[in-house]
């Protein structure tokens, strides 16, 4: 064996041990990253859980001064700010329990259309109060947990009816073939978003608007954590008030 040769060998030996040594510690970071997720998970469980009890005794004692102040219009109006702003902890804490406790997808072959007629029909009150105008065809068959996917579309179709424009809303549901994933489309004809806020409406509890529209702030959250549960993308497209289109991938 000539000098270069054993050079040679001696190099690719240790390249290898870096290699090694490279896997193992990125194996390590992974099961870190796992164990930080978890743990993210169980605290906000347990932290919505126990938000739950407290409230559920500012509901109570809100009722019991309400019957002890009978006709006395102040008191009257302040317990039904209490009740209210009770409501809507409720409803926060409901939708933070959804999120955290979101399990890992079941993945079946299910079709599109289904999916979409099912999320349409979870919402048929307010696509009739609204006279929406849901259109889509020839969708494909797609690889996803059916109950999750129904909850991302419910979550996009309600939000193009509650951020809806002067004209009545229509939602067009499109499906595009790529090498290795559909990309899913959910245009609205509705107030659009403005691009400085694309990434920011994905947040938890983010939200652009004030009471006037109901919301928590936590469905596009909801939508993300599904479809990167998924091993998918999710993103808005939209230039302001032409509308907005919500853009997913579902790998094949
Ligand atoms: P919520 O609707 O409960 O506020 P979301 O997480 O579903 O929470 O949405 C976050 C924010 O993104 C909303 O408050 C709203 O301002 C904006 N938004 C979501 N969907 C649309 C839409 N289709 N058109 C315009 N704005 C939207």
């Amino acid at each position: 064996m000539d000098d270069s040769t054993r050079i040679l060998e001696q190099r690719l030996a240790e390249a290898l041990q870096d290699n090694d040594v490279l896997r193992r510690e990125l194996e390590r970071a992974e099961a870190a990253a796992r164990s930080a997720q978890d743990e993210l998970r169980l605290f906000a469980y347990a932290t919505s859980h126990d938000l739950q009890e407290p409230l559920r005794s500012i509901s109570s004692y809100a009722q019991l001064l309400e019957r002890q102040y009978a006709g006395n219009a102040e008191a009257a109006e302040f317990t039904t700010y209490i009740v209210d702003a009770v409501n809507r902890m409720t409803v926060l804490i409901r939708d933070l329990l959804t999120y955290s406790r979101l399990p890992k997808p079941q993945k079946r072959t299910v079709s599109l259309t289904g999916l979409v007629q099912w999320a349409m029909m979870s919402l048929d009150a307010p696509i009739r109060e609204a006279k929406a105008r849901i259109i889509y065809e020839n969708l494909p068959e797609v690889q996803g947990d059916e109950s999750q996917m129904v909850q991302v579309l419910q979550n996009l179709f309600s939000n193009s009816l509650k951020y809806r424009s002067a004209v009545p809303p229509e939602i067009e549901i499109v499906a595009e073939e790529g090498d290795d994933a559909y990309t899913i489309s959910v245009r609205d004809n509705g107030i659009g978003i403005e691009p400085r806020f694309h990434e920011q409406v994905f947040g938890v509890f983010k939200r652009l608007h004030g009471r006037e529209i109901p919301g928590t702030g936590i469905g596009l959250a909801i939508c993300r954590k599904i479809v990167e549960g998924h091993e998918g993308k999710i993103w808005v497209e939209s230039g302001g008030a032409q509308g907005s289109v919500f853009k997913f991938t579902l790998p094949f």
